[in-house]
């Protein structure tokens, strides 16, 4: 194989089409900048996952912007709030109230990359499936570039900037001089096993549910398909879970109300995500910029990131088109910093909540300050903002 043989030129290289990569590329796309987009999976993989499921305001408003808003908001559901359960007890935290209007929209990850797929196709944007060996060169020069391998060929992508969009495990973080990169990391010791099951939601609004037993989540992707989480240890294998050992289990985590009311049905997939915060700093290295989770990871209590890497692709899209447009390198300069700023905002939040609602193995000391923090939330409106403020998703800037 000859590296060069097939020789390829954009303005702006995005590794991953995950959500960061594709809307990333369409809101490149519309303001007139070039890119290149490559995966490593096909796109039936890509669109086989099934991950988030909670926009803020901010990130529905940029799937609008990108033109690719129409079928969530015929289909997406908006909240404005959501349960905190804890033993019998219920809290509803009225976001709408608490924050002067503001909501979130239910709307799955898959079905946002289903939507920007077919932007993407309608543009004539490239995006290259099946992509292997992706290797970064020369990042910190003037001109850096892509190399890749495709039915047995070796293929050589120039650019003048390269988006690393490739989540956690991909490989643009790991372009990053290992004496540069500094990562900040705390893996918790459990993990979510999840279920996908087309019956009817308990609720129609989400349940976080702290238990002595561990933490519950009744969550939803439409008013037929329900998604339900518990926490459980982070070596744990999802063969030990049937169906009716699930069920049997998020029942005796719920009130007795919520329990009573849960509809089941054979699960139509099923999976346990480790829950880990992580953040990578810098997020720019040279030409070269982390975005989404590619550069951290928060665990998803509070439904933060999808959020974060929207947040992400919000701040270096301006910031290539104001260079493209007006040659002005001011939000080049920044874009670590802001994204920074918002990650970690993102990240005590995650953390506040995960520690709050999870079963950890603790004192009984920590044991009873949780139950008073429950308790602060429970009687103080202050309180109640504050998760409030942070659950619709703080301003970008
Ligand atoms: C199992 C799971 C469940 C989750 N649940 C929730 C949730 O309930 N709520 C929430 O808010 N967040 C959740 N998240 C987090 C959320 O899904 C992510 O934050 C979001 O997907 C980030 O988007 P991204 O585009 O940055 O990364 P990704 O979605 O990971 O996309 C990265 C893309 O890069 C591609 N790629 C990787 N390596 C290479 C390579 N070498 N070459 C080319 N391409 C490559 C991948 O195939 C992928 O398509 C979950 C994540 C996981 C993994």
């Amino acid at each position: 194989m000859h590296e060069g043989r097939h020789c390829v030129k954009t303005q702006v290289a995005i590794i991953g089409a995950g959500p960061s990569g594709l809307l990333l590329s369409q809101r490149l796309h519309l303001a007139g900048v070039e890119t290149v987009v490559l995966e490593r999976h096909s796109r039936d993989h890509v669109l086989s996952r099934i991950r988030a499921g909670v926009l803020e305001q901010g990130l529905a408003d940029m799937l609008r912007a990108a033109g690719v808003g129409d079928r969530m908001d015929a289909e997406g559901e908006i909240h404005d709030g959501c349960e905190i359960a804890f033993e019998d007890n219920r809290l509803r935290i009225d976001f709408a109230e608490l924050t002067g209007g503001k909501t979130v929209m239910v709307y799955g990850q898959t079905e946002v990359t289903r939507d920007l797929y077919k932007a993407r196709d309608a543009m004539g944007g490239t995006i290259i499936h099946n992509a292997e060996n992706v290797a970064l060169h020369d990042v910190d020069s003037d001109s850096p570039y892509v190399t890749y391998e495709k039915d047995g060929e070796t293929h050589r992508l120039d650019c003048e900037f390269i988006a690393g969009c490739d989540g956690f495990h991909g490989p643009s973080r790991k372009a990053i001089p290992a004496d540069r990169l500094k990562v900040f990391e705390k893996v918790y010791p459990f993990g979510w096993l999840g279920i996908l099951s087309e019956t009817p939601p308990v609720s129609e609004e989400l349940i976080y549910s702290g238990h002595p037993r561990g933490f519950a989540l009744c969550s939803l992707r439409s008013r037929v398909l329900s998604r339900y989480y518990v926490q459980v240890p982070a070596d744990e294998k999802v063969d030990n879970w049937s169906d009716d050992r699930f069920w049997e289990e998020l029942k005796s985590r719920l009130p007795s109300d919520v329990a009573a009311d849960l509809v089941t049905g054979p699960s139509i997939e099923k999976s346990i995500a480790p829950l880990r915060s992580f953040v990578a700093e810098p997020l720019r290295y040279g030409r070269m910029f982390l975005v989404g989770d590619a550069g951290h990871i928060v665990p998803p209590t509070g439904a933060k990131g999808l959020n974060l890497a929207a947040s992400d692709v919000f701040y270096l899209s301006n910031a290539l088109i104001d260079y493209y447009r007006a040659d002005d390198e001011t939000g080049i300069e920044h874009y670590a910093e802001k994204a920074l700023r918002r990650i970690w905002l993102a990240e005590r939040f995650s953390w506040w909540m995960t520690t709050l609602l999870h079963k950890f193995d603790e004192e009984a000391f920590d044991v009873r300050v949780k139950r008073a923090e429950l308790d602060h939330l429970v009687h103080s409106r202050a309180a109640q903002t504050a998760l409030a403020e942070n659950y619709v998703g703080l301003p970008y800037d």
